[in-house]
């Protein structure tokens, strides 16, 4: 691949920088960065004769990679509750994202992927894993969000989360929407099959789950024992746990990426391990829904398939995931490895470059798609390979995000969008925000909860 790209002429050269080559293991240069045909082409000297963009006293870096997303809440911020208070994680689903998620048509799934994409890209995320969740507007969904990811510059991998709670018709459009967009997806998006999680799942529909990504090449993309609710449905549905319910229906392959993944034991955390799936942690939404501290968090080198962050809706913003993972995960276990937010970073981009086909992505190597950011860092201290995690956790922010280059396209420059208004996204979002909250307001609480659906 690097010698196709030397065959392709420089489109830019980023010059004067300090470059993070890679981030597990750290790899930190002082060089230019050559791209060519969307690409890294060279990280050293620039030629003479290639266009050039000033980068001294920034800090380059591999764009972050949010593993696991909910676009569709990017208008939830700020909006009004009028319920009485949940008290449980059932009950904020019931009360808060199920009425959400009800209320979304076409115009507001197009305003919150804007929205939340802009938001990711100003925030140096490059790669955003979307879980995708609109039941009165099912049937190309997931085409909007990825023609909206594709007009910000934003690199994708998205899905639909079937569920049953909505009902089988919802249920069958569901997995028919995944079906169809694994079939159309291309360019910076792609498709892998969704499903909520396993507690709003009947057998039929998980089997059904597993056939589609089977006959896709895809893994399964679901929210595992985020609560102790997932757990005890699984066991008065089937006498065992989550994991072993899913493994036995087949869902936890090497492609597969789970969720959250808090309330399981020693036994299941191999399980899941063996199976070379992804774990997502998400440390800001599991500390603010109350649902605990996910082991996976501290798990050992070399066990499973990796474990990356995600945000879980809570915005874009995967420094601040990753600063935040760290100082909880070191509250637990002040032992924690030092590389930790780096190391979860790197996870990430390798499972979104496996589901790409990019086995470079994430890195800043020639050959590697031309996915970076150029961070405004006026560094108290020198920069190096040993004390980059230093850096990345008690300097670095969001904003400092200057230009963003996503397949060499820079889609960031001086902290604007190069295309789309910014002010425009600003007016289309807080409109349909209003008219979303709205027709939220209209919509009980979901009558759905486990005990009921197993009956
Ligand atoms: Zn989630």
């Amino acid at each position: 691949m690097a010698t196709d790209i030397l065959d392709v002429a420089p489109s830019l050269a980023l010059c004067g920088a300090t470059v993070v080559v890679a981030l597990d293991p750290p790899e930190v240069v002082a060089a230019d960065v050559v791209l060519a045909g969307g690409r890294i082409a060279a990280v050293g000297t620039a030629p003479p004769g290639v266009p050039r963009r000033d980068c001294s006293g920034t800090l380059i870096v591999p764009g972050n990679v949010c593993a696991h997303h909910h676009l569709y809440s990017a208008l939830s911020r700020g909006m009004p509750y009028r319920l009485a208070p949940p008290v449980t994680f059932t009950e904020i689903l019931q009360r808060v994202w199920w009425r959400l998620d009800r209320a979304l048509d076409e115009r507001s799934i197009r305003a919150s992927a804007l929205r939340g994409g802009l938001d990711a890209l100003r925030a140096g995320t490059t790669t955003i894993v979307d879980h995708h969740a609109s039941p009165n507007a099912i049937d190309g969904s997931l085409d909007i969000i990825a023609d909206t990811l594709a007009q910000l510059g934003v690199r994708s991998v998205l899905c639909y989360e079937v569920s049953d709670r909505d009902g089988p018709e919802r249920a069958a459009a569901g997995i028919a929407e995944n079906r169809r967009f694994l079939t159309r997806a291309g360019g910076l998006s792609r498709g892998m099959m969704g499903a909520h999680a396993s507690f709003t799942l009947s057998d039929e529909t998980l089997a059904e789950v597993v056939d589609v990504a089977r006959s896709g090449g895809v893994g399964v993309h679901i929210h595992v024992a985020e609560d102790a609710a997932d757990q005890a449905d699984a066991r008065a549905r089937c006498g065992h746990g989550v994991v072993e319910r899913l493994d036995r229906a087949g869902l936890l392959t090497d492609q597969a990426l789970l969720a959250h993944c808090v309330h399981v034991a020693p036994a299941e955390i191999h399980a899941v391990a063996d199976t070379g799936a992804t774990v997502v942690c998400n440390p800001r939404s599991n500390m603010n829904n109350s649902v605990g501290h996910s082991p996976f968090h501290h798990l050992a080198p070399g066990l499973g398939g990796g474990v990356a962050l995600g945000t879980d809706g809570i915005g874009g913003d995967l420094f601040a995931e990753s600063q935040v993972g760290y100082f909880r995960t070191r509250e637990a276990e002040v032992a924690t490895p030092g590389n930790w937010p780096l190391a979860r970073l790197a996870d990430g981009a390798r499972f979104a470059g496996g589901v790409h086909g990019e086995p470079l992505l994430g890195s800043i190597r020639p050959g590697a798609p031309a996915d970076l950011v150029v961070l405004d860092y006026p560094t108290p201290t020198p920069v190096t390979a040993d004390n980059l995690v230093g850096h990345w956790v008690f300097g670095l922010t969001s904003g400092q995000v200057r230009d963003v280059l996503v397949a060499g396209e820079l889609v960031v420059a001086d902290r604007r969008s190069t295309r789309v208004d910014e002010t425009e996204v600003a007016a289309e979002g807080s409109g349909e925000a209003q008219r979303l909250w709205g027709r939220m307001d209209e919509i009980a609480a979901h009558g759905f909860t486990p005990e009921r659906s197993r009956r």
